[in-house]
């Protein structure tokens, strides 16, 4: 590469922006004029075109792909005696949202070939639970890096003990699994529009997305600090948690860009996956199934000298996740399941995630997968 073309980008989120400046500067200045800064226009807009695209039959936006989670569990009555099982390798949000209402988030190993939530794993942890003296009342699968987790099975087991199932799609907006959108999945899926998630808004955001009528009527009281029939009627205890008019205006151009940089999110993915899965342990993504390629996520031989060889010729690379959260200082109190989370320790100690976005140029590519080749053979 030479020294004047521009460095790779681990996500870039300027290329996009450059598309639809025009577009998103309108777009701002519109919610400058009208003044409705709160629940304005753009979000009951943007929430109707969640519902069109996803197929879900309610999407209710909220402040934060964690507040997501929070709403549901708290219109679901979660607290403390529940055992909330969620994977063991994820990000923090997942069980903090647990934590937060007093519920014990339970720790559940995952498969190392998609990184989601083994089912043999989720059985195991609920025989754990309710010998604890813990009532298993929720799951939440979650669809790392952008791959639905096998939510068949998940829901299977989870309705026969009569468990809840709680989507955390805020990797995987926008992905498929077996014809059905992310968002129609589950009891109720949650996403967040945080700047780098697949669909980012320019600050923070989150949505939850729901087919059952009553819950979704709770959970619009909860963000709107468990309000009644009317504004200043408080039926219960809420959050204040709403995605700002701003930040609705700017997600409603970004979505109409957003089928095309799925489709070339996936083509960078099928180009890294041609390149190196003879090299190392590449993601497995089943054939009913469409990721949305929040990240791109191999395992070689030894991380250690494959980021730092990357890190010399100027492209970057990040280790998501590099403690299991079972093993995290703020939440290794909590029980796991009896069987062990072993492949969450050893994920954690060899994924590296290579740069992901929709703009990854191919010569780009094939430079970071022959930088990948070498490092192998050596
Ligand atoms: C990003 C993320 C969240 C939290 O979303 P925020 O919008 O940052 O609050 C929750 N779960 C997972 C798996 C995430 O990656």
């Amino acid at each position: 590469m030479s020294e004047y073309s521009s460095p790779t980008q681990f996500i870039d989120l300027v290329a996009q922006q450059k598309m639809i400046r025009p577009q998103l500067d309108a777009a701002i200045k519109r919610v400058l004029d009208h003044g409705q800064y709160i629940m304005g226009p753009e979000v009951k807009e943007f929430e109707s075109q969640l519902r069109d695209f996803t197929g879900a039959k309610h999407a209710l936006t909220c402040a934060n792909g964690t507040d997501a989670l929070t709403l549901v569990l708290m219109a679901w009555g979660i607290g403390s005696g529940d055992a909330v099982f969620v994977p063991s390798f994820t990000y923090v949000a997942t069980a903090e949202a647990p934590a937060q209402l007093g519920a014990t988030p339970f720790f559940v190993d995952v498969c190392d070939d998609n990184f989601n939530m083994d089912p043999t794993s989720f059985k195991q942890a609920i025989i754990d639970a309710r010998q604890l003296g813990l009532k298993p009342a929720v799951v939440i699968p979650v669809d790392l890096f952008g791959q639905p987790a096998d939510i068949d099975t998940l829901t299977e087991i989870a309705h026969a003990e009569n468990i809840k199932v709680l989507v955390d799609g805020a990797q995987s907006f926008g992905a498929m699994s077996k014809g059905r959108r992310v968002g129609t999945m589950g009891d109720a899926t949650t996403t967040s529009f945080f700047p780098a998630k697949p669909l980012g808004c320019y600050g923070d955001g989150g949505a939850v997305f729901t087919n059952i009528d009553e819950d979704a009527e709770v959970i619009n009281s909860i963000r709107l600090h468990g309000k009644g029939s009317q504004k200043y009627d408080n039926v219960r205890i809420g959050l204040n948690s709403r995605l700002d008019t701003i930040q609705a205006a700017i997600l409603i151009e970004k979505l109409k860009l957003f089928p095309q940089e799925l489709s070339l999110r996936s083509a960078v993915a099928k180009h890294y996956s041609a390149c190196l899965s003879s090299v190392c342990k590449v993601p497995i993504v089943s054939s009913d199934i469409q990721s949305a390629w929040a990240q791109y996520t191999i395992q070689p031989k030894n991380r250690h000298n494959l980021q730092s060889r990357l890190k010399d010729v100027g492209i970057p690379s990040v280790v998501y996740y590099p403690i299991a959260l079972s093993e995290q200082i703020g939440y290794k109190h909590y029980p796991s399941v009896s069987s062990g989370v072993g492949k969450s320790q050893l994920l954690s100690k060899t994924v590296l995630s290579l740069p992901m976005h929709p703009y990854l140029e191919e010569a780009d590519i094939s430079r970071i997968c022959s930088e990948v080749e070498k490092s192998s053979s050596k």
